[in-house]
């Protein structure tokens, strides 16, 4: 079985932060026949300046990281899809050098390849009180929410971004209300104001009683251990909230997985994209780093 290959097609930065790679290849193509799987997928690198490794087979022949592989993978969303063109799009958060994907994607030219195995993951479930909260990493996962939602949705949007020539028009439905938050010249990782967006946030207490809302946040670790603690307090239930770490300030992806799984609870909602749970890669979703095996 091939890896999934995708070759680097075409480079936008749709703002200054936000470097939008748009792929094709043989990897595109399996994820358009497989059927997809949204809304997160694992990307791995090449080491630099060699050829991409192909991951490893385990007996049943599915796609398992080996040797050095898994240090080299990270998270990250399906922006779109385009079968007609045989395209998939990603959006990179450009924050610096530091990191192995941000160096990557500064450096790119088309014809680059990267690798991509499983995908899957839980997104908002629509309807009720819609109410998301994240930073430039979750973007992407709440602008491909935001279009999917239906036209009567209502609901509010906080997105922290790095300053003011972020903030750009996203598709939504009318009833929901977006609120950029530019941090200026504080750093990615340092600012509270998410959380202060949560606790001055007036909540319709009837919804909060009648559990109508659904909460979803995706940003920095301390934002989403806040943000737990904070829809405890409120009363948005359990089964109603979905709330992942995208990042950890000071911490690789793979040291975050390993140290606390990005945050994740059990129990929170468990709702996939209709068309997508059946097709779900036997081997991977969310946390398949504990199900990407070395030989
Ligand atoms: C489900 C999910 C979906 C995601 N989707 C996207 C997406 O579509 N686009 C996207 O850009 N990110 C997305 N992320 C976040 C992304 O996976 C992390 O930011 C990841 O750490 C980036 O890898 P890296 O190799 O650049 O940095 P790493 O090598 O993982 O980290 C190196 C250093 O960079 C720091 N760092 C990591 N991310 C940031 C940041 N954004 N700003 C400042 N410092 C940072 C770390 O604290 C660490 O010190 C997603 C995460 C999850 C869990």
């Amino acid at each position: 079985m091939p890896a999934n290959e995708m070759i680097v097609e075409k480079i936008v930065d749709y703002t200054p932060h936000m470097r939008r790679v748009i792929f094709s290849g043989p990897g595109v193509a399996d994820y358009l026949a497989d059927p997809p799987c949204v809304p997160n997928i694992k990307i791995y690198f090449p080491r630099p300046g060699q050829l991409l490794d192909q991951p490893g087979e385990d007996e049943r022949g599915r796609w398992i990281f080996t040797g050095d592989q898994r240090s080299r993978v990270r998270t990250y969303t399906v922006r779109w899809m385009n079968e007609a063109s045989s395209q998939l799009a990603i959006d990179f958060v450009r924050h610096g050098d530091e990191g192995l994907a941000s160096a990557w994607v500064e450096r790119i030219v088309p014809g680059d390849v990267l690798g991509a195995l499983g995908g899957g993951g839980r997104v908002l479930k629509p309807g009720g009180y819609a109410l998301m909260f994240g930073d430039e990493t979750a973007l992407p996962a709440i602008s491909d929410t935001l279009e999917q939602m239906p036209a009567d949705q209502v609901g509010q949007v906080f997105i922290e971004v790095h300053n003011e020539a972020e903030i750009h028009e996203l598709a939504k439905p009318e009833g929901v209300r977006v609120q950029w938050l530019p941090r200026g010249q504080a750093a990615a990782g340092a600012t509270r104001q998410l959380i202060e967006a949560m606790e001055t946030l007036e909540l319709p207490a009837e919804q909060v009683a009648a559990e109508e809302i659904n909460l979803w946040v995706g940003a920095e670790s301390q934002v989403v251990r806040f943000a737990r603690q904070w829809a405890a307090k409120v009363g948005i239930a359990k089964s109603n909230r979905l709330i992942i770490g995208y990042w950890h300030l000071e911490m690789n992806e793979v040291a975050y997985g390993k140290d606390s799984d990005h945050d994740r609870v059990h129990g929170e909602m468990d709702f996939e994209r209709p068309g997508h749970e059946a097709h779900r890669h036997e081997h991977t979703h969310e946390h398949e780093h504990e199900h990407t095996h070395e030989h």
